[in-house]
């Protein structure tokens, strides 16, 4: 993915901003990293330079989603 659609990018459980996180670039695109909100903190991995901002996918035997 190109640096600049993390201008664009926003995380998908609060439509906040990502910051990058561990990014690995080659030819100028990010191939791999991860992106991390900066408010609800949730955490998206790039691979193969394909941002994944699937919600993460509920465990039921975790209740970790409350808010604080
Ligand atoms: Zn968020």
């Amino acid at each position: 993915m190109k640096n600049d659609l993390l201008n664009v990018l926003v995380c998908p459980n609060c439509k906040h901003r990502l910051e990058l996180k561990n990014p690995e670039t080659r030819g100028g695109e990010i191939v791999s990293g991860e992106l991390q909100c900066q408010n609800c903190h949730n955490l998206y991995r790039i691979s193969d330079g394909i941002p994944d901002l699937r919600l993460p996918s509920r465990n039921p035997d975790q209740t970790a989603s409350s808010p604080h």
